[in-house]
């Protein structure tokens, strides 16, 4: 028995596949935006890695932004209830989930028994998603991969005082043209993210063990800043951007078990 979890986010989709054993059979992250190709071809990916045909599927499971403009999927769920699901798998000691993915950033507090039990969202404002990393990468003609490294070489970190990200990027462009560095920057970039991440989370408030999720926890110039703003570790995994994608495909494993 196999199973799929698929994970329609505004930049990427994501799919898992999963046995009868609860194990990780194959798993593919795709760049697209909702409305495009990009669930096709993280299927045709996730299949191909499995070597199983879309007919060894026993059941499937869509979340994410996008979960509804997908029709092969037996049920959607939402992408709270999945990373909560997700990150217990892998964390089952997480308390605070930060999840900060395309288009948004949420912070989910776990229980004991990992459900979540209170969440505090950002989806109208780009600062502090990745959407804001995404245009200052842009503007530094880096890869979104290569912000990490950038970070972790700053001397002086910059800092950007405009919160909104129209202004920010006009900010890190007369710092560019004043000869501040490029780490320094991206630097300052990261801790804008993590400085309107943590009074999110601090809102909400934070428990250890805090555990990082979605595409933007790749970027350890975050998970840095992050760590520091709260005074906390913060927990990762390499399949923080997976986290939605996992928790559909064990929503699946618990339907089909019941
Ligand atoms: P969504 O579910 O909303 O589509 P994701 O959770 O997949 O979003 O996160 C997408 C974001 O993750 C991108 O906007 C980008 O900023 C960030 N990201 C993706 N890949 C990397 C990477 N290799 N290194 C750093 N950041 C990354």
């Amino acid at each position: 028995m196999y199973i799929l979890g698929i994970d329609i986010g505004s930049t990427t989709s994501k799919a898992v596949i999963m046995n009868d054993k609860k194990e990780i059979v194959a798993s593919s992250i795709v760049v697209a935006t909702v409305g495009t190709d990009g669930v096709s071809l993280a299927l045709e990916e996730v299949l191909n890695q499995s070597g199983l045909n879309a007919s060894d599927i026993s059941c499937t499971v869509a979340t994410g932004y996008g979960r509804q403009t997908y029709e092969g999927a037996d049920y959607q769920v939402s992408e709270l209830s999945c990373h909560a699901l997700g990150v217990n798998y892998i964390f089952p000691d997480a308390r605070t989930v930060i999840d900060i993915g395309g288009q948004d950033a949420k912070v989910l507090s776990l229980n004991e028994s990992g459900r979540m039990v209170n969440f505090i969202m950002n989806d109208k404002c780009a600062a502090g998603t990745g959407r804001f990393l995404d245009v200052m990468a842009n503007i530094l003609k880096l890869d979104i991969s290569e912000l990490e490294s950038e970070a972790r070489k700053a001397a002086k970190p910059a800092s950007i005082s405009s919160t909104c990200t129209v202004f920010a990027e006009s900010e890190v462009i007369s710092q560019l043209a004043a000869g501040t560095s490029i780490p320094d920057l991206v630097a300052g970039i990261c801790q804008s993210v993590a400085t309107r991440v943590a009074s999110q989370a601090k809102r909400i408030g934070v428990k250890e063990r805090v555990c990082m999720s979605g595409g933007v926890a790749k970027n350890g110039g975050v998970r840095d800043a992050l760590s520091k703003e709260l005074g906390v570790e913060i927990a990762y995994s390499d399949k923080a951007q997976l986290m939605g994608a996992l928790g559909a495909a064990l929503y699946a494993f618990d339907k089909i078990n019941k």
